[in-house]
């Protein structure tokens, strides 16, 4: 019998060091200086955020998505999981503990199919915390279905020569370079026929025609970019991993990622929770405070019961992971709670604003940001209903059709087959009747 749901005492005091640690030290960033996140750091900036770095290092919980060869300590994904929650509360965490998305994702990409010189050029800056990476895979014309992707890359001697537009490049704009999927074969299909490329962004041919936010953000200074790829030039090493591989190379990438933003908005549902229930019980009514209200009390429990059950299902794909170490295996629950993600954290964080009132819906509490974050996770790496199809495709390839006409549990045939297994003793009892 090893079901298990404990955490082990050492690993424990990392992780209380770490809640105490986010919020005395790193919530405070976020209330000055939330804007600048994604920011290559000034001097006065780096004065505060290099020291925090520092003790994290020091404590031996810097980068804790990659394995020991890459400098993280190979926790793997459970204990990940735990971290997260703690990160998920906050927007400089991640970048503070060297997980933050998308350079998570990238990293692994360059650690698992790039060459020596691009793991020297691109990966160990990358990992070091100091600059940051962009990864262009939407088009303006067609996001979820990637069939209805446009931009090519040509050969062109020692170059490949890229062309055509991406949409909502996240962090583009602070990036020092791009991981660009590009049409490298137009005869097969997409799957097989888009490569990827590793791409400074400053090489010529590169325009950020738009700078995107997301609702509430000032218009033009957003951080997901859409970009103008034009004859953009680039040396046949920058080909990350084989031509055509794009798409095995990008469901490494998005498995795990899916899994990590599941993990933060656990942290992210349980801080809405916690304010839920504090303004429950704090808030006065004529005859006793919220807490006492039926409606309340059905709006703690379903959030709490709801937390609970996601949380506990992305601890268990963080442990089949662990166990296959490879997300591929796991695909199916992956895209569950890719699907719960956004529904969970929605419904938690729509009860808490409910629960505010007028304060709920202003901008002096952070609840407006975490039904942003509810909306962006249904689209992020995927709409909610694709990854809903993937998960009723690979529910039912474990299932087998029946022959003729009846279902395989009516009763009538089962009743049948029954009373012939248990013929004798039948005849029995009724002969001694
Ligand atoms: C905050 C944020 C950051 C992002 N960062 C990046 C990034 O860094 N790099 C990058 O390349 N992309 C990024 N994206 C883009 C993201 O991957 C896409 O938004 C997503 O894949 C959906 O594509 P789309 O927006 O074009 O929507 P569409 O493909 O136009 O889909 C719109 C809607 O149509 C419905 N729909 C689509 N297909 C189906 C289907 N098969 N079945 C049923 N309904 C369907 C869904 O309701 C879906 O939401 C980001 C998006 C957001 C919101």
């Amino acid at each position: 019998m090893s079901w298990e749901f404990s955490t082990d005492p050492e690993f424990q005091t990392q992780l209380d060091w770490m809640d105490e640690f986010v919020r005395d030290e790193i919530e405070p960033l976020d209330l000055l200086f939330g804007h600048q996140t994604f920011h290559p750091l000034d001097d006065a900036l780096r004065s505060i955020v290099n020291p925090l770095k520092d003790q994290v290092r020091d404590r031996g919980l810097w980068a804790c998505h990659l394995g020991p060869e890459l400098g993280g300590q190979g926790y793997g994904q459970v204990k990940l999981s735990l971290m997260n929650e703690i990160l998920g509360r906050s927007q400089w965490a991640s970048q503070i503990f060297g997980t933050q998305a998308p350079d998570t994702g990238n990293a692994e990409i360059i650690a698992h199919y790039g060459t020596e010189a691009q793991k020297e050029r691109y990966l160990i800056p990358l990992l070091g915390g100091e600059l940051f990476s962009s990864y262009s895979m939407t088009e303006p014309q067609g996001g979820s279905d990637p069939s209805l992707f446009e931009t090519t890359a040509q050969r062109d001697g020692n170059e490949w020569v890229i062309n055509g537009w991406k949409f909502f490049s996240s962090n583009a704009r602070t990036s020092s370079f791009l991981i660009v999927m590009a049409l490298t074969d137009t005869e097969t299909d997409v799957y097989h026929g888009m490569s990827m490329f590793l791409v400074p962004t400053d090489t010529a041919g590169i325009t950020f025609e738009r700078h995107i936010g997301l609702m509430g953000e000032p218009r033009g200074e957003g951080m997901h970019a859409l970009i103008h790829y034009d004859n953009v030039r680039v040396p046949l090493d920058g080909l990350l991993g084989g031509e055509g591989q794009a798409f095995a190379i990008a469901q490494t990438r998005l498995g795990g990622g899916r899994v990590h933003h599941a993990m933060r908005t656990v942290g992210m549902a349980q801080r809405a929770l916690d304010m839920m229930c504090e303004r429950a019980i704090s808030r006065k009514t004529r005859d006793g405070t919220l807490a006492g209200k039926q409606s309340v009390q059905d709006a703690v429990a379903d959030s709490y019961i709801e937390l609970k059950q996601f949380r506990l299902f992305v601890l268990y794909v963080a442990w089949c992971i662990d166990q296959s170490h490879d997300a591929r295996a796991v695909r199916k629950d992956i895209a569950a709670i890719k699907v719960l993600t956004p529904q969970v954290l929605h419904n938690i964080v729509q009860r808490s604003m409910q629960i505010h009132g007028a304060l709920g819906v202003s901008n002096e509490m952070p609840l407006g940001g975490l039904w942003v974050a509810a909306a962006v996770m249904g689209l992020v790496d995927g709409p909610t209903e694709v990854h809903r199809t993937t998960v009723a495709r690979q529910v039912l390839k474990a299932y087998q059709p029946v022959e003729g006409l009846w279902p395989s549990q009516h009763l009538p045939a089962r009743l049948e087959a029954a009373r012939e297994k248990f013929a004798a003793y039948l005849e029995h009892e009724v002969g001694n009747l």
